[in-house]
Formats: structure tokens, sequence, C-alpha cells
């Protein structure tokens, strides 16, 4: 293969989130020729935006940190890095049927629900996890038997059991330590890159914005971007990848990418190895119902609110207006209210009307002075498939991104072994993922040469 036909090799990535249009982004930029293909009218997957009410704002909330290097970058080189306002946030926290502040060392010491030593081994905890190197060995100990052993029995059973069933629900018995540890380590890393203080950022506009801008730069650098293209099966054909559409349209590439959740994959690539299967089907999902609601006046000073009361039926409140220039939604208060919940919790079926009437009463238990009167919008987003939960060994039991299907790889979010889920870990993995997949096929290419330039010579001489 030449070098002419490397750079006119045509790819096709699967699913327009925030992974795959930065992988077609930077294939392009390397000469291909690359087809995006992304089932929803729009791209930016879960980091996507909507309107509620007359504001258009991120489906679900996201901030971004000092500390987030690749998705800083990567807004630099759509001119939007420069725009990013930072803002110093407040920390609520609701527990036993109050709502204290948690924004700093002297309330953290006030805190009324653990007695001074549980406070103690809770910042022990969190400054081990935060100066730890070793994730891989915390991969084989239970996250909250890890706790017990730092924290304590006390602080584990009220503070981190309470956190983890929130974020994980019963799932939190297979969450490994390194679940608990790549939270640490984002949030002490963030607080170290801007002098101990709570800070965030966002661009003015959102995500609505940066996607807005991502898509033209897109364009720009060639890619076809095919909205409303849900892909319906992949396989092998003719040394190419076959992709056949929803509609019926089938479209031949010669390596394409996936970059849907782990179970969505699976059902769509045909010739996988039982092997291959069997890791996919074996990483464990949590999904989202999160709430988004545009209200008259705040609620509180806080950006976010973190629950341990198990009678709220939320995970947390997250008051985006705390942190976003109130003048940029039109000068309401913004409130997510995320519930994790397992993909097949009956929270799916419900309908808006059951889900709001729940969570306006869980508001109230909060905010007393709370009332439907207020809430100008109401809409909720539900996904499946958001977050891959590190279980015990999680990192060897990761399919590889290469198939066993010849042009097929498979990259999606559960090859983020040791961080959060969040678009600067997804950026990273686009990067580092385009870097193994080019210089691999340099490799099977300048091996090819070397076989035709043998050849050539064998010939010359016969
Ligand atoms: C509630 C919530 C809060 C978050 N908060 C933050 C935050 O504060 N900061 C932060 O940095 N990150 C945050 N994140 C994480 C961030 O949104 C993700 O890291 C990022 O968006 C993941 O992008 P992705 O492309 O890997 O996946 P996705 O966004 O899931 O993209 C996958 C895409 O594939 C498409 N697709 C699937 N199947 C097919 C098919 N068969 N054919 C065609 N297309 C298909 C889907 O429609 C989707 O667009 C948050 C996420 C959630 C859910």
């Amino acid at each position: 293969m030449s070098v002419d036909s490397i750079s006119r090799e045509r790819w096709g990535i699967v699913g327009g989130g925030m992974l795959g249009m930065t992988l077609a982004y930077r294939l392009a930029q390397q000469g291909r020729d690359v087809t995006l293909f992304e089932a929803a009218d729009h791209c930016g997957g879960l980091a996507s935006a909507w309107s509620l009410g007359d504001v258009v704002w991120d489906r679900h909330y996201h901030v971004i940190l000092r500390s987030d290097r690749f998705l800083r970058s990567l807004l630099g080189e759509l001119d939007l890095e420069k725009e990013i306002r930072w803002t110093t946030t407040k920390t609520g926290f609701f527990t036993e049927g109050h709502l204290h502040s948690l924004s700093n060392a002297w309330e953290f010491l006030r805190f009324p629900a653990l007695n001074l030593w549980d406070k103690t081994r809770l910042a022990v905890t969190i400054l081990h996890a935060a100066h730890l190197k070793d994730w891989q060995g915390l991969e084989h100990i239970r996250v909250d038997e890890w706790l017990r052993r730092w924290s304590g029995k006390r602080a584990t059973e009220k503070i981190w059991i309470p956190l983890l069933r929130a974020k994980l629900s019963e799932n939190y018995t297979k969450a490994s330590a390194a679940f608990i540890w790549a939270i640490i380590q984002r949030m002490y890393g963030a607080r170290r890159s801007t002098r101990r203080v709570e800070e965030f950022g966002y661009v003015p506009g959102g995500y609505a914005r940066i996607l807005d801008r991502f898509a033209t730069a897109l364009v720009e650098a060639g890619v076809r971007v095919r909205p409303r293209s849900r892909v319906k099966q992949l396989r092998a054909l003719n040394g190419g990848v076959r992709v056949a559409l929803d509609d019926g349209h089938v479209e031949m590439v010669d390596r394409c990418i996936v970059t849907a959740a782990a179970p969505q994959a699976e059902r769509l690539c045909e010739g996988l190895n039982q092997d291959e299967r069997a890791r996919m089907r074996g990483i464990t999902y949590q999904g989202v119902v999160c709430a988004s609601l545009l209200l008259k006046q705040p609620l509180s000073e806080f950006y976010i609110t973190n629950i341990t009361d198990s009678n709220i039926p939320f995970t947390a409140v997250i008051e985006m207006s705390a942190l976003v220039d109130r003048s940029l939604l039109n000068g309401k208060t913004l409130v997510y209210l995320p519930k994790y919940v397992v993909p097949d919790s009956p929270w799916f079926e419900k309908d808006e009307a059951e889900i709001r009437e729940c969570f306006f009463e869980g508001i109230k238990k909060i905010h007393p002075s709370f009332g439907p009167e207020q809430v100008e919008a109401f809409r909720v987003s539900r996904v499946r498939y958001v977050l891959p939960i590190s279980t015990l060994g999680y990192s060897e039991g990761v399919p590889n991104k290469k198939s066993s299907v010849p042009g097929l790889y498979i990259v999606n979010s559960a090859h983020i072994l040791n961080g959060t889920l969040n678009v600067n870990e997804t950026v990273q993995l686009a990067e580092q993922s385009i870097k193994e997949m080019l210089s691999a096929g340099q490799a099977v290419s300048i091996e090819n040469a070397g076989y035709e330039i043998k050849k050539t010579l064998r010939q010359s001489v016969a």
C-alpha cells in the first residue's frame, strides 16, 4: 500500500459524540477520507444541548476543570478556550434532614454529621487517594471495603456508602476502590490547580456553542457529517467494512471505528469472536435519568448539593446558574436533578409527569419554600448506558480496541481505565487511540511496502 493510498483510505466513524467527533477530526487532519454516522439529528451525544423553555443549554450538566488539559487544548483549536469563564463555586451537603455548606476547611470542621476523629479519617482517606499512584492495585479491592479500612466504619456508613449508592445504586457492591480513587484524583487535581478553591469553567453558550463550532471545523476538515444515520450492522467484506444503515442505505469503508457503548456496539458488529462478546457483555453500565428545571428564582448558593438521605429520589442538586452567568440563561435559574440507575431500572419507563411529581417532593424536603409555581420548564433526559463501572479487575477484562474483524475498531468510554467519565478523558482517549491505530496502520503498510520492494527486486533480477 503506497503512502498515497493510505491518505485516501476511507474511514467510517459510528457515533457523533465528543469521542467520534474528535476521532473524525484527527483522521481528516491526517488526510483520511472520513464519514461520521450519527443516529440523532445532531452531534454531541451525552454532551449535546436542548431547549428548556426559552433557554438552550446542555441536556446534562457539564463543567470544565482547569486541569482538563486535552479538552482545553481542543477548545484552543476551535478558538473557544480563551472564552472560558471560571467561577469559584460553593458546595452544599444534605444529610439527616439538614442542608449544610461544605465549601471550605472551616465549614468542614463545623460539619455536625461527623465527629472530629471521623473527619480526620475522612480527610486522610482523600489525601491518601490523591497521592496514590498504583490505581491497578486498587482494582482488586471492593470500594466499600477500602473505604472502611481508611475512613473507619462510621464515616463510611454515614457518608461514603450513601454517596456511592446515589451514584451507582446497588452496583456499588461491584465497584472497586479504583472508582473512588479516580473521582478523588479529578477533584483534588482540580483544587491543586486552583489554589485549593473549587473553581469550574464553562464556555458562554454552553456545549451548544462548542458543538456548533466543532461541527463547522469537521466540515472544513473534509469530514462528511451524517446525522439521522443510525448504523444497523457492520461486517467485513472484500477487505473493507460494510456499513448498513437503518434506512437501508449501505456504504463501504476501508476501516471503521464504533464509539457506541459496549452493549450497542456488540449488537452492531458481526463476526466478533466469543471472547470479545463475553468481554463486552461483562461491562457493567450505570444509566441516568436527568431532569432539567428552569426556575424563576435560585434554590441556593451551591453549584452542587450532595445528598446522603435515601428518601430523596435524586442523586444530587446541580444548580448550574450558581456557576453560569444568569444573563446567559435569560435571568433564570437552571437546575439539574440527576438520578443514576441501572440500565433496566423501572425509572426508564416512568413518564415525565410521574418523575416531576416525585422530584418536586424531593426538592421540597431540601428547600421547603420551593413550589411548582416557581417552575417555568421541566424536561427529562434518559440514557441507559452512560457510565462503565470500574468493577473488580476491570482493566484486565476490557476488550481490545482493535477487534478480530479486519478493519473494525471498537473504542468507547469503557476504555477509560484510570479516570472518571468526562469530556477531557474522552478527548484524551480519542487522541491516544488515533496514535495507536495510525502507527499500527503505518507498520502494516511499511511491511507491505517491504514485501512490494522485495517482489519488484526479485522480478527485476529474474
Ligand atoms: C449527567 C452527566 C453529566 C456529565 N457531566 C460532565 C461534566 O461536568 N464534565 C465533563 O467533562 N463531562 C461530563 N459528562 C461526561 C461527558 O458527557 C462524556 O464524557 C462524553 O460526552 C462522552 O462522549 P462519547 O462520544 O464517548 O459518548 P456519547 O456522547 O454517548 O456518544 C455516542 C454517540 O453514538 C451515537 N450512536 C449510538 N449508536 C449509534 C448507531 N447505531 N449509529 C449511529 N450513531 C450511534 C449516539 O447517538 C451518541 O451520539 C457528563 C455526562 C452525563 C451523562
